[in-house]
């Protein structure tokens, strides 16, 4: 039986019905996994964002181990989640990211088709994604065995230099809902902990931009060292913000208030999130994981 086109990429994709709701889950070798509402899923996509937009924000999300439900209402954050490369070189890191970040060890080999894995670079198409891949072995960047990469070490030592270029900065970027209950838990538990260690928090009110990804917030995460993402009150941006940070590979640290467990969503119960009872409790557990896990901001 011929499986039903991926609703946003046409690729064939295996799409199931989500209990009783007039919702589909999608599994799609492009775009990841994903949930749609039926009134979308009966759409014009292009009518809302352009589809590789979309392709490529669902796979960042998937990547991050997030399951989101795209409907008319969500589907231009979700498209909004990844940006087309600068240029080529921008690209170029993008992927070298994704292979470390899919490799265990150096020696390992990572499997890459052009047709699946576009939407990771924000590519319009396959061609686009292929033509990034030759670059990086015309900079003799990857080691090749049929359509398997690895870096080389001058990939290696590229890969070093864009590491160093997000652990240099001493800004960490803070994902939270700015709800007035949730003032003190800023201000004496997560802005006080990333000040004890060394960094300086920027947070930018959602409810200023819709709830939009915004292009500062973009610029804010990629110049950041690290993202604290609270999720407490499930916010839809900062799901989204974690997952744009982890793409990049920009370390993530989870927080949530131990009242919300149950509401987590689903997916990223498997990552460590610190569990707060109170302002002091987070600053404490907060600055720890900082100390063990960010490396310390170089000053010049
Ligand atoms: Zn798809």
């Amino acid at each position: 039986m011929a499986q039903p086109p991926c609703p946003i990429c046409k690729t064939s994709a295996t799409i199931g019905s989500v209990g009783d709701q007039d919702v589909f889950h999608v599994v799609c070798p492009v775009c990841g996994r994903y949930n749609i509402t039926g009134t979308l899923f009966a759409s014009d996509i292009s009518h809302y964002a352009p589809p590789f937009k979309v392709s490529a924000g669902l796979r960042s999300l998937h990547e991050a181990n997030t399951v989101q439900t795209l409907s008319t209402s969500s589907i231009a954050n979700i498209a909004d989640l990844v940006r087309p490369p600068r240029d080529p070189i921008d690209a170029i890191d993008t992927i070298l990211l994704y292979i470390v970040s899919k490799s265990g060890r150096g020696d390992q080999f990572v499997h890459m088709e052009a047709n699946a894995e576009y939407p990771i670079v924000c590519a319009e198409n396959p061609s686009e994604f292929t033509f990034y891949l030759q670059k990086a072995g015309d900079l003799k960047y990857l080691e090749q065995q049929g359509s398997s990469y690895r870096l080389s070490l001058v990939g290696w030592e590229r890969y070093a230099s864009i590491s160093k270029r997000i652990q240099r900065s001493s800004k960490a970027f803070v994902a939270m809902w700015f709800d007035p209950s949730l003032e003190t838990i800023w201000r004496e538990g997560i802005k006080s902990a990333i000040e004890m260690a060394g960094f300086t928090p920027t947070r930018i009110d959602l409810q200023q931009h819709n709830e939009k990804i915004c292009d500062r917030i973009v610029a804010e995460i990629r110049s950041s060292a690290f993202v604290v993402a609270d999720f407490t009150g499930q916010r839809g941006g900062v799901y989204y913000e974690a997952g744009y940070a982890m793409g990049l590979g920009i370390p993530v640290i989870w927080t949530v208030s131990r009242l919300d467990i149950p509401n987590l969503h689903f997916d990223t119960r498997q990552y460590n999130h610190i569990t707060w009872d109170s302002p002091i409790d987070l600053q404490e557990n907060l600055l720890m994981r900082i100390n063990a896990t960010i490396p310390k901001p170089i000053h010049d």
